[in-house]
């Protein structure tokens, strides 16, 4: 009887380290965060400081062009 229980947890435990093992490969390609692009830098153009373009302040300049801001003192200093 013992055998059996001995059986039943050793069994258990293989299936929960599976799934363990499954499991970060999944949460490594989740959809969203390539549309994000993250760890693509882009420079401020007030202050020279390198950003990541998913967590960069925005503005459009006369011409259009996208411009990239570290916070929004400098986004107010481009203007
Ligand atoms: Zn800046």
């Amino acid at each position: 009887m013992l055998r059996y229980l001995l059986w039943a947890v050793l069994a258990f435990s293989l299936v929960r380290l599976v799934s363990r093992l499954f499991r970060p490969e999944r949460a490594q390609s989740p959809p969203s965060a390539q549309a994000a692009e993250p760890g693509v830098l882009v420079q401020d153009s007030v202050c020279g400081t390198f950003v990541d373009r998913s967590r960069a302040l925005t503005a459009r300049d006369q011409t259009g062009e996208v411009r990239y801001f570290c916070s929004e003192a400098c986004r107010r200093k481009a203007r």
